[in-house]
């Protein structure tokens, strides 16, 4: 069981990711713990302030580091009392470390923390002192400005809990998925289902006869050939086996 939390300004935004799919399956499975905690419940004064105008002038508000610090220590309690102690606390931030499947497995395999306290920025961003004393580490899902860390929050929620044991319907659906260790970082193998043939395409024959080695190989062209196609970057220090040089060897004659 391994605890999450956010602290956000909007915690309805993540209604939808705990009511459907993977994550909502994985806390009411109890494989995973998630406490969405609303920042405007530690605002400061009669209206509960949490931003305000940066100093120095300049467009927008900035989130508070006071109301922010009280939303994490209240999280952490949080954490404690569901059995988590050693909670990593990280803002989602475009400046932050660029998120991917090798972090998340990472994270996912690294037994010093069984918290993940995620905070999600607002406006301009938030107090530099807050990140300078509360924050572990920033995460960037991409080299592209959002308005909150709200949506970053659930792409790091959900590519995590999909890892975790048991979360996904089939085991060994996130070990064939793009990226995986199992692939060596490679994309994934192309898919087919029923139909068998779709506006006059069939669907590759050796994937109909049941040869379990054939198809493997099949699976390993497809998935070297739609690296080389889509992400040619991913090949860079690809090494190869013996068998797979002969499969990609053998490729044109495969159906
Ligand atoms: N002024 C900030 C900057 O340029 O670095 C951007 C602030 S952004 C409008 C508001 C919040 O959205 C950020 O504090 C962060 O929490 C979140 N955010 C925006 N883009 C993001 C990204 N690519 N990855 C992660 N979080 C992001």
């Amino acid at each position: 069981m391994q605890w999450f939390g956010v602290v956000t300004l909007f915690p309805a935004m993540f209604d939808a990711l705990v009511s459907e799919g993977v994550v909502a399956r994985a806390i009411s499975q109890q494989l995973a713990m998630l406490d969405i905690i609303n920042l405007r419940d530690f605002g400061v004064g009669n209206y509960r302030r949490v931003d305000e105008r940066p100093f120095g002038g300049g467009p927008g508000m900035v989130l508070m580091a006071e109301p922010l610090q009280a939303a994490i220590v209240h999280a952490k309690q949080r954490a404690k009392q569901r059995g988590a102690s050693r909670v990593k606390t990280v803002l989602l931030s475009p400046q932050g470390k660029p998120w991917s499947h090798a972090a998340a497995s990472a994270w996912q395999a690294d037994t010093s923390y069984d918290g993940l306290l995620l905070i999600c920025g607002r406006y301009e961003g938030v107090d530099q002192r807050l990140i300078n004393q509360c924050v572990d580490g920033e995460v960037s899902i991409g080299d592209y400005v959002l308005s909150g860390g709200e949506l970053p929050a659930m792409v790091v929620l959900d590519s995590l809990v999909r890892l975790i044991d048991g979360a996904l319907g089939d085991a060994q659906s996130a070990q064939q998925d793009s990226f995986s260790a199992h692939l060596q970082g490679l994309l994934d193998t192309s898919h087919y289902t029923k139909p068998v043939e779709f506006n006059g395409e069939a669907v590759p024959k050796v994937l109909l006869g049941g040869n379990h080695a054939a198809i493997q190989a099949w699976r390993f062209v497809s998935s070297y050939r739609n690296t080389a196609h889509k992400r040619p970057d991913l090949l860079q220090g690809l090494q190869l086996n013996t068998q797979q040089i002969k499969w990609l060897h053998n490729a044109n004659q495969m159906q």
